[in-house]
């Protein structure tokens, strides 16, 4: 039977367990297994390697993604790093935007520094220099659409046919499988930072990469068991019970959005808003063609000075100043200061992250007090 996105995240996994008829299914937080006798081991062996409550969480992941197999990692880190270490060698090359996530950012330049493989950053929205790295032969391109925190947009599908024998891998991070699912529209993996709003709560972290190829993901398990970055069961159980709540929460929190932002386009403060769902944004065309929907975070650039950044800010009662997004309540980042602080202040530049720009996550509060909230901010620094 195939089922709808709703229907997967509530039920997969209910009244698996044959001993108890539990409806949830239980958490196994037993680290070994015993055999049947010698040479004679279960499909359990050693939680490392396979777990019962992370495999629930695997399928869940890989059937709201539309692919075959997944990998649960303790982090979303750890889910992009498996991916290099399994799959790469050190005169591969790897694509990456330049205006990717920060921490991947990191990951990925130590790693070309390091030799584990080369490492390219490029704007992936110039066509032209898109297509002259192409000829440098990447083994991996690594896609983040919309980007962080610019909400930029590329077009999956085009990149993922731009050439054969190369890995194409998207962070999926922000759109969820509810909006976005790029396996369908061409790419060979999905990697997700489950911490975000897979778990919906900020109170987890972790990482998974979807494949839809037998032999890629036993490469991918292989090196998750060998590196010891599998997710752990606690962590399994918990985002089980997060996703069953992540279709409706995502919807409601786009709904806050929609309100906020109409909201945004009307203060004189603000110099630009960033959000994919305007018709104005240069990638309104790409997202309306391989979104179901645009999400519930934006960026906007304060007009003035730090002072006046700093006054508002201070002025915010419902918006948390914090790194993070996805979570029900709503949050504000600085990414020149927070979550991109560890790019160079020239790849920032770059990458048009301005010292003025703040980053929101709507939550799911009433967006009627969230917007009062951004009304008083917005009247202390006039
Ligand atoms: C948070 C995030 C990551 C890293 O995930 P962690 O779970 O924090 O390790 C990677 N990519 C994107 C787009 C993110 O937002």
């Amino acid at each position: 039977m195939i089922m709808k996105k709703s229907t997967i995240s509530v039920r997969s996994g209910l009244n698996s367990d044959a001993q108890h008829g539990c409806v949830v299914p239980p958490i196994t937080l037993s680290t070994t297994y015993n055999f049947f006798e010698l040479n004679k081991p279960r499909p359990y062996d050693y939680s490392r390697r396979k777990n019962p409550t992370r495999d629930v969480a695997q399928k869940t992941l890989s059937d709201l993604e539309c692919g075959t197999h997944a990998i649960m990692t303790s982090s979303g880190m750890s889910a992009i790093y498996l991916i290099c270490s399994a799959l790469l060698k050190p005169n591969d090359l790897l694509i990456a935007p330049h205006d990717c996530y920060g921490g991947t950012y990191r990951l990925l330049d130590a790693l070309n520094k390091k030799g584990t493989c080369k490492v390219l950053f490029i704007n992936q929205n110039d066509t032209q220099m898109f297509l002259q790295s192409l000829a440098y032969k990447p083994k991996l391109i690594f896609i983040e659409t919309p980007s962080n925190p610019m909400l930029r947009i590329v077009d999956i599908y085009a990149i993922c046919k731009s050439q054969k024998d190369t890995l194409y891998v998207v962070d999926n991070t922000f759109m969820t499988p509810v909006f976005q699912n790029p396996l369908i529209l061409g790419a060979d993996l999905v990697v997700h930072s489950c911490s975000k709003y897979l778990n919906g709560h900020s109170d987890l972290i972790a990482g998974v990469v979807i494949s839809k190829d037998a032999y890629i993901s036993d490469k991918l398990a292989w090196w998750g068991n060998t590196l010891g970055i599998t997710g752990s069961a606690f962590d399994s159980y918990q985002l089980l019970r997060g996703i069953r709540t992540l279709i409706p929460r995502v919807h409601q929190q786009q709904n806050n959005t929609k309100s906020i932002i109409a909201f945004c386009q009307k203060q004189p403060q603000i110099n630009e808003l960033y959000y994919p769902g305007l018709s104005v944004h240069p990638g309104y065309a790409i997202a309306c063609k391989q979104q179901s929907g645009f999400g519930s975070i934006f960026s906007f650039e304060l007009k003035g000075n730090k002072n006046v950044l700093l006054r508002f800010l201070r002025s915010l009662k419902l918006f948390t100043l914090a790194e993070s997004f996805g979570g029900v309540e709503s949050l504000i980042a600085h990414p020149a200061t927070m979550t991109h602080a560890a790019m160079p202040e020239n790849v920032r530049k770059r990458a048009g992250i301005s010292d003025m720009l703040l980053r929101v996550s709507v939550g799911l509060e009433d967006s009627d007090d969230l917007i009062t909230d951004l009304e008083q901010a917005f009247s202390s620094i006039q």
